[in-house]
């Protein structure tokens, strides 16, 4: 038996039929680009989400590119985001000549150090780019609270954890991508909500803000032929919104499926003493139903110096892993800087060293995860 990260065949085998008559739907008006499914699946993911504005676009990288830009975000100015993501975060401030600030992640949560995000505000500091890392809720009561004190925007990005429900202190769920200023996803196949292509959205709350957006993602027109900012070409084409309406009424189902996974090797592992499994203390409800984690990834650490190892041997025997991520941001090529200090990372450090994914996805079978958990207890002890 081989056991592959994602199962997106066997998920297609469910829907087929939805998904194929609304891909023939499109294939018949033509109506490709900005078509009515487009404006649909904008209206239906902006009522899931209880969020005024859903702007599609063309993928998750650009949904944070263009969020920067609408923002009125200029060179110089600081953005701080964390060293444990995947890169896309951090290269389109790059990009956009925006200075990155890293910082270091929470041991357990592997989300944003609310600490390391005080020591790192500046009077250069503008915006906070908090990932809902592997589909975990960042503390985002901290996050709006620095926020607000230093006057900052805070720009979610939600690629890992579309769906997920944010528990605030005063108990008041929201869903993850609507709580700062602006929130971004990505349905690039593998993601939890995810198209047959590429795909991304911007989520926000303010009017204006929208609207600038809005005409951002479309050659900043507001008026066909009209240009009244410099804006990017960003559409989320019909084809794709077609699969994304189909599949969105399975989002909560597939959240579901994806943490009964995890609870099956949360029960399997605990215990082991090389073995630290993924922490949902986020909102502050450690339980069995939390809903603050939609497990995009399922993580381990492995504490014992067998991690490579173990990757490996989980290859031969068919199981598929990997590593995300390997490298830390800072020491990237394309992101090393003299500001940085070693010192001031040492979670992300370690967690590049433990770290492990099994596969998780919505497809998986008793059967498939009792092979992954025994295999791996077997080799770790
Ligand atoms: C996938 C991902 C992105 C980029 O999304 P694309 O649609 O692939 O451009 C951005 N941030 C994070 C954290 C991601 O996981």
């Amino acid at each position: 038996m081989k056991i592959p990260m994602v199962d997106l065949q066997g998920q297609y085998a469910k829907i087929k039929d939805t998904v194929d008559q609304s891909i023939q739907e499109v294939l018949n008006s033509s109506a490709y680009i900005n078509g009515p499914y487009v404006k649909e699946f904008q209206a239906d993911l902006e009522a899931y989400l209880n969020v005024k504005h859903v702007i599609p676009c063309a993928n998750g990288t650009d949904a944070l590119q263009i969020a920067m830009m609408g923002l009125g975000l200029e060179q110089g100015d600081e953005v701080i985001t964390v060293d444990f993501t995947f890169a896309a975060t951090v290269e389109v401030i790059a990009l956009l000549k925006l200075t990155p600030v890293l910082i270091d992640v929470e041991p357990d949560t592997y989300n944003m150090d609310i600490e390391a995000l005080k020591k790192a505000i500046t009077p250069k500091t503008k915006a906070i780019v908090p990932v809902h890392l592997f589909g975990l809720c960042a503390n985002m009561d901290a996050i709006m609270e620095v926020a607000k004190e230093h006057n900052l925007y805070v720009i979610e990005d939600t690629a890992q954890a579309i769906g997920a429900n944010y528990t605030f202190k005063n108990g008041q769920k929201q869903k993850v991508g609507t709580i700062g200023h602006v929130g971004t996803t990505s349905f690039f196949p593998s993601k939890n909500l995810g198209c047959y292509g590429d795909g991304g959205a911007i989520f926000t709350n303010d009017d204006d803000l929208a609207h600038t957006l809005r005409g951002m993602v479309n050659h900043g027109m507001y008026k066909r032929y009209y240009h009244d900012v410099v804006g990017v070409n960003s559409r989320l084409d019909s084809i794709q919104a077609a699969v994304l309406k189909a599949k969105l009424p399975h989002l909560d189902s597939y959240c579901d499926a994806r943490r009964n996974a995890a609870r099956y090797y949360n029960n399997a592992f605990a215990n082991n003493p090389n073995i630290i499994t993924p922490s949902t203390k986020s909102c502050g409800a450690i339980c069995d139903s939390c809903d603050c984690h939609v497990f995009h990834q399922y993580t381990l650490q492995i504490t014992n110096g067998k991690r490579d190892d173990l990757h490996q041997h989980l290859l031969d025997k068919g199981i598929a892993n990997a590593i995300y991520y390997p490298v830390p941001l800072h020491q990237q090529k394309a992101y090393k800087d003299d500001r940085y200090n070693e010192e001031d990372f040492k979670v992300t450090n370690e967690l590049v060293k433990t770290v492990i994914s099994l596969p998780m996805h919505t497809e998986l079978t008793e059967e498939q995860l009792a092979l992954i958990t025994e295999t791996i207890l077997e080799f770790v002890g």
